[in-house]
């Protein structure tokens, strides 16, 4: 059995990291609840390619490097690395990859076999270099991905793999021309 593991809002709390990165940058005093959508230039209250730029800066600041795990996500990585092969699975942009790659190593020295990079979102340049998540699943025979991107979860079940979506404040709605999710993505309080 493979299962993979998105990074940001599933092992890492990249919601708190960038809370800190925004509050202190643009002078907000956004919480951790505050982020009720993927999309944080809605929360940001500015426009998508604003967004898309602060996003850039914050990965390349000191509050992307201070990044912390989500404690209660260990449990459940060595479990299922004891199921078969755990991987990593994230859409962070590539020059991110080898800093990521030691991030997992050093949070997770045991539990993953292999860290990929799929390139859906946040590449800078729309550009796409690496295969999406749901495509990167299917050719890679991935069994379950856990992931908290409501959208990656509903085109990853499209390609007939088991999803579980932990639940965050961002993942809390029904994404657009979607009225019922799936019965392959189980959403699950962690
Ligand atoms: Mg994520």
């Amino acid at each position: 059995m493979i299962t993979a593991f998105d990074i940001d809002g599933v092992l890492a709390d990249c919601a708190t990291a960038i809370n800190n990165f925004h509050n202190a940058m643009f002078n907000t005093n956004l919480k951790y609840d505050d982020l009720t959508h993927y999309d944080l230039h809605r929360a940001w209250k500015c426009s998508p390619t604003e967004g898309a730029r602060r996003m850039e800066v914050f990965f390349d600041s000191h509050y992307f490097d201070e990044m912390l795990p989500y404690h209660r996500m260990k449990g459940v990585v060595s479990s299922y690395a004891k199921k078969g092969k755990n991987v990593t699975m994230t859409s962070r942009p590539p020059r991110k990859e080898t800093q990521s790659n030691l991030w997992v190593k050093r949070y997770y020295p045991k539990d993953f076999y292999a860290n990929y990079h799929t390139g859906d979102k946040y590449d800078g340049k729309g550009e796409c270099i690496y295969p999406n998540k749901a495509v990167a699943c299917k050719e890679l025979g991935v069994d379950l991905l856990f992931e908290d991107c409501i959208e990656t979860a509903v085109k990853v079940a499209e390609m007939k793999k088991d999803v579980m979506l932990i639940d965050r404040p961002w993942n809390r709605y029904t994404p657009d021309g979607v009225t019922r999710i799936s019965d392959r993505i189980f959403r699950i309080y962690l």
